[in-house]
């Protein structure tokens, strides 16, 4: 309660529906945990909102009293943008209606949703738009900056699938965005992360998908990383819109249909996923399992929402996580042979390098069309240091870091705003790439003074 005092508090409680959290209240530090452990910072206040109107009053507050603010949607950012040392952190984790309009396949979905809450509600009516590959992700941070998974080659960016938007903005003010109304901030929140206020509620269009889809793994011994990564860089290059390959190295995790010899040894693993017909998919996939002598595989016809929480052991809350990015166009041998040399030396056993494949309708929208501009990008590259205790850090993050500084020169322009780490911001202007200065100015109109500043920062200047 450093800048603030009981009254004031009291005075912003009368106006709030929602919980109220300050240090040493029973659920004060679970609501300060987020996803990534390395970060640890004790807000002044918690303001757990329940509707629009205590994100309004939220606003009010921290604006009469000059706090630093920040917003929590899923909690999962890597930067830890969601939380703020000694300001007003607004959480929208409680906020978790999703409704779905079958007949005009369209959903509203409100900003404390993780992507398996929209996921489910949606499949409940056999449709979809595209998300990530963790459930456990916030649809709020995911989609304000571009957003991409499984089905992003069939249906573009999570942005290219948002209809509107109810935003609270710094003045707080409440507007709707849409492409026919405050168009310009529609074009921004498509991409420009949480600069340009609190989205209140998303509205999204949605795809007939599944509910089953064919999807699963196959696993490649390490020493014939080569030969299995040059043919994936090169199958990728050509397959159908509605197929999807993924590509990660690391050490194998206790599969159960992995023998028991290959776990924790480095393995290369293709994720397949094809929600079209399984019987024309297995047609597709079958060039893959002669990538190489496969150690073994995991695919089948399950439901999408299933495949959807695939990773989530994998992904769990409370470890150490550092991050480095690169889009590629196109991956070439020097890439490839990079990635090799890296995962060779992976610094824990929970390090990962993955290529997550994109291409397809997400190369399809012109650039300018919306903040999110990467429209080059068939493949993000994620360098992934994940370790458990705060020993590792250093040859953890030293690992990341090089591997990155070697691979650049192979990368395209422009990176994933939702993959920059808190030590990136030299990179912020590169990763939004062509449209930052329409974003610059664009800050300037919907908030001058940079009330809402934890993000990926676009200074109103
Ligand atoms: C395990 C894991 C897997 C991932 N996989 C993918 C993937 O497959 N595809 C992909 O595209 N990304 C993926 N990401 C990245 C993910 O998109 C980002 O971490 C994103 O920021 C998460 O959003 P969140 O709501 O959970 O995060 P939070 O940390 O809650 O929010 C992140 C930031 O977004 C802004 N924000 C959040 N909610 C709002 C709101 N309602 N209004 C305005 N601003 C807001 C704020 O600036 C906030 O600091 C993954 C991340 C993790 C940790």
């Amino acid at each position: 309660m450093n800048q603030l005092q009981q009254v004031k508090i009291d005075e912003f409680k009368a106006q709030f529906r929602g919980d109220m959290l300050l240090s040493g209240d029973t659920g004060y530090d679970e609501a300060r945990q987020i996803w990534n452990a390395m970060i640890d910072r004790r807000p002044a206040l918690i303001a757990r909102c329940a509707s629009p109107e205590d994100v309004v009053q939220a606003v009010k507050f921290a604006r009469k009293h000059n706090l630093l603010v920040s917003i929590r949607g899923g909690g999962h950012n890597i930067a830890g943008n969601a939380v703020c040392d000694d300001g007003l952190m607004i959480d929208l984790s409680l906020m978790k209606s999703v409704r779905v309009d079958p007949n005009g396949r369209r959903a509203t979905v409100e900003p404390g949703c993780t992507l398996a809450d929209f996921d489910v509600a949606a499949q409940a009516h056999g449709l979809a738009t595209p998300l990530g590959i963790n459930s456990t992700t916030g649809v709020a941070g995911l989609t304000l900056g571009g957003g991409f998974g499984w089905l992003s080659r069939t249906y573009g960016m999570t942005v290219d699938n948002l209809l509107a938007a109810d935003v609270v903005t710094a003045d707080g003010s409440q507007v709707h965005a849409s492409a026919t109304e405050n168009d310009d901030l529609f074009w921004g929140l498509r991409g420009g992360g949480g600069n340009f206020g609190i989205v209140t509620r998303f509205e999204f269009q949605l795809h007939p998908v599944g509910p089953d889809v064919l999807s699963g793994l196959i696993v490649f011994p390490f020493d014939q990383a080569k030969s299995v990564l040059t043919q994936f860089a090169r199958f990728t290059e050509t397959m159908p819109d509605d197929l999807n390959v993924w590509m990660v190295t690391r050490k194998a995790p206790p599969l159960p249909f992995l023998p028991q010899g290959v776990h924790g040894k480095e393995i290369v693993a293709l994720a397949i996923c094809y929600a079209g017909d399984p019987t024309h998919g297995e047609k597709l996939i079958e060039p893959l399992r002669v990538f190489g002598t496969v150690h073994g595989e995991h695919i089948g016809v399950q439901p999408y929402t299933v495949w959807q929480q695939a990773f989530d052991p994998l992904l769990t809350k409370g470890a150490r996580n550092y991050w480095k990015s690169h889009n590629f166009s196109r991956l070439s041998d020097g890439a490839v042979d990079t990635i090799i040399e890296y995962a060779g030396k992976l610094p824990s056993p929970q390090c990962e390098i993955f290529i997550g494949t994109i291409g397809g309708q997400t190369t399809r929208v012109a650039p300018a069309a919306m903040a999110y501009s990467s429209r080059d990008a068939n493949y993000v590259l994620n360098v992934h240091g994940r370790w458990e205790s705060a020993a590792e850090d250093k040859r953890c993050i030293a690992w990341a870091r090089e591997f990155f500084t070697k691979s650049q020169p192979f990368a395209s322009g422009g990176a994933y705003i939702n993959f920059l780490t808190q030590d990136e911001t030299d990179r912020i202007a590169f990763a939004y790439g062509a449209t930052y200065d329409r974003l610059v100015k664009l800050k300037k109109k919907y908030d001058p003074t940079n009330f809402f500043r934890m993000n990926q920062n676009i200074k109103p200047v």
